[in-house]
C-alpha cells in the first residue's frame, strides 16, 4: 500500500522553479531516496512534505489523508536534519519529550516512549546528557530517536549522515538500514551521495533542476540509466558520442564516432541514424592482453595513457582513445606509465547507450 502519494508538486522561489511538477509514491516499509546535485530541489521537496513550505500547486496524501495544508505537528511525520538540530540547552530527555508534550501525552507514556526509543538507538541511560556531551554519532542517533519517539507514519531524513567522518558515516548507514528493517519504517532519504542512496534505498528518484529524471530501484538506475545525466551521476562514467550506423541481430548496435571509431554495444529500441552517447563505467574498460580476444576483434582499440594515479590497490588511468578521454581503474599489479600505448577492450554487453536529447 502506498503510504505517501505526491501529485504534481510545484514550488517556486522568485524566478527559481525549485520543485517542478513532481509526482511519486512511497510504499509502506520502503525507503525512497531523493538523489541529485546541489540545488536540484531535494530539501525543498522534503520541506513541503514536512509542512515547513506550502507548495504553490499539487497535493500530498499520507495514509489517504490530504495533508497538503496541514501544520507540521498535525502530519505525523518525523524529521531528521543534517545538523541534527538538537536543542543545545535541553538534555536528551528534553529534546525527546518536546514533540510528545506538544501532542499532550501524559508523563508516564512520555517516559516509556523515550526509554524505548533510546533502547532502539542503543543509548539507554543518556537521558540527562546535553548534546555537547555527546559525540557526533551519538547526537545523530539522538536525532533519530527524537524522530522515532513520535511514532511517525513517515520519516524524512535530510542528509542525516553528512556531518560524520567517512568511517562513522558508513557504520551509521548500516545501523540505519537495520533499524529501518526492524521497525518497518517508511522513509524518504535525501542525499547527494550516490553510494549512500544505492545502499539505503528500495527506490531512488534522480532529480535535476526540480524535475524527476528517473525513478527506479538502485539496480535499474545503475544498469539502465535513461540518459547521460543519470549515468554520469550514479557512477564515474566516461562518454563517447556518435551515431548508430548499423543494427545487428540481438540488438547489438554499431556506433560510429566523428573520428571514425566503430564501437559495438547492446541496446534495444534504437534505429540507424540516432545520435547517441556511449557511457563507459570506470570498471568496464579492460586492458586487452595479446591474443586474448582473438575470436572477436570487435571493440579492441589502441589508446595512450595520459594519466596514471596510484591509489594503493588500484591505479586510476586516463586513456586517450581517438579524440575521447576515458577513465578506468585497474589493479596496481598492472603498471602502465604515462605515454604508454595500450590495447583496450570495451565489452559490448557492458556499455550503456543512451539517446541524446534533442
Ligand atoms: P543541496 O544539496 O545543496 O542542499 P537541494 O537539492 O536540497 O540542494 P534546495 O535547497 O531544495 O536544493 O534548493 C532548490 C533551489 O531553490 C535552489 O536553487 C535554491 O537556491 C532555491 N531555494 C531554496 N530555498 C529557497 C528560499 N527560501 N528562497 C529562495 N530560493 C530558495
Amino acid at each position: 500500500m502506498a503510504i505517501l502519494k505526491v501529485e504534481n508538486l510545484n514550488k517556486r522561489f522568485g524566478n527559481v522553479q525549485a520543485v517542478d511538477n513532481i509526482s511519486f509514491k512511497v510504499e509502506e516499509g520502503q525507503v525512497l531516496s531523493l538523489l541529485g546535485p546541489s540545488g536540484c530541489g531535494k530539501t525543498t521537496t522534503l520541506r513541503c512534505l514536512a509542512g515547513f513550505e506550502i507548495p504553490d500547486k499539487g497535493k500530498i496524501f499520507l495514509d489517504n489523508r490530504d495533508i497538503t495544508n496541514m501544520s507540521p505537528e498535525q502530519r505525523g511525520i518525523g524529521m531528521v536534519f543534517q545538523s541534527y538540530a538538537l536543542w543545545p540547552h535541553m538534555t536528551v530527555y528534553g529534546n525527546l519529550s518536546f514533540g510528545l508534550q506538544i501532542r499532550k501525552l501524559d508523563k508516564k507514556e512520555i517516559d516509556e516512549r523515550i526509554k524505548r526509543a533510546l533502547g532502539i538507538v542503543r543509548l539507554s541511560g543518556y537521558e540527562k546528557r546535553y548534546p555537547r556531551q555527546l559525540s557526533g554519532g551519538q547526537q545523530q542517533r539522538i536525532a533519530m530517536a527524537r524522530a522515532l519517539v513520535i511514532e511517525p507514519a513517515l520519516m524524512l531524513l535530510d542528509e542525516p549522515l553528512s556531518n560524520l567522518d567517512a568511517q562513522l558515516r558508513e557504520e551509521m548507514r548500516f545501523e540505519f538500514i537495520e533499524l529501518q528493517r526492524k521497525l518497518g519504517i517508511t522513509a524518504i532519504y535525501v542525499t547527494h551521495d550516490q553510494a549512500e542512496a544505492m545502499v539505503i534505498s528500495d527506490r531512488i528518484i534522480i532529480l535535476n533542476q526540480g524535475r524527476i529524471i528517473q525513478i527506479g530501484t538502485p539496480k535499474e538506475i545503475y544498469e539502465s540509466p535513461h540518459n547521460c545525466f543519470v549515468a554520469g551521476f550514479i557512477a564515474v562514467t566516461s562518454f563517447i558520442k556518435g551515431e548508430i550506423s548499423k543494427i545487428d541481430k540481438d540488438n547489438i548496435v554499431a556506433v560510429k564516432t566523428e573520428d571514425d571509431l566503430l564501437i559495438y554495444a547492446k541496446r534495444p529500441g534504437l534505429k540507424t541514424g540516432d545520435k547517441v552517447s556511449i557511457a563507459i563505467r570506470i570498471n568496464t574498460v579492460q586492458f586487452a592482453e595479446k591474443d586474448k580476444y582473438a575470436a572477436d576483434k570487435k571493440n579492441i582499440f589502441r589508446g595512450k595513457i595520459l594519466q596514471a594515479s596510484y591509489l594503493g590497490d588500484i591505479v586510476d588511468y586516463r586513456i586517450q582513445l581517438g579524440r575521447w578521454v576515458i577513465r578506468t581503474n585497474e589493479s596496481s599489479k598492472i603498471n602502465y606509465k604515462i605515454g604508454d600505448e595500450v590495447e583496450i577492450y570495451l565489452p559490448p554487453e557492458e556499455l550503456i547507450v543512451t539517446p541524446d536529447e534533442v
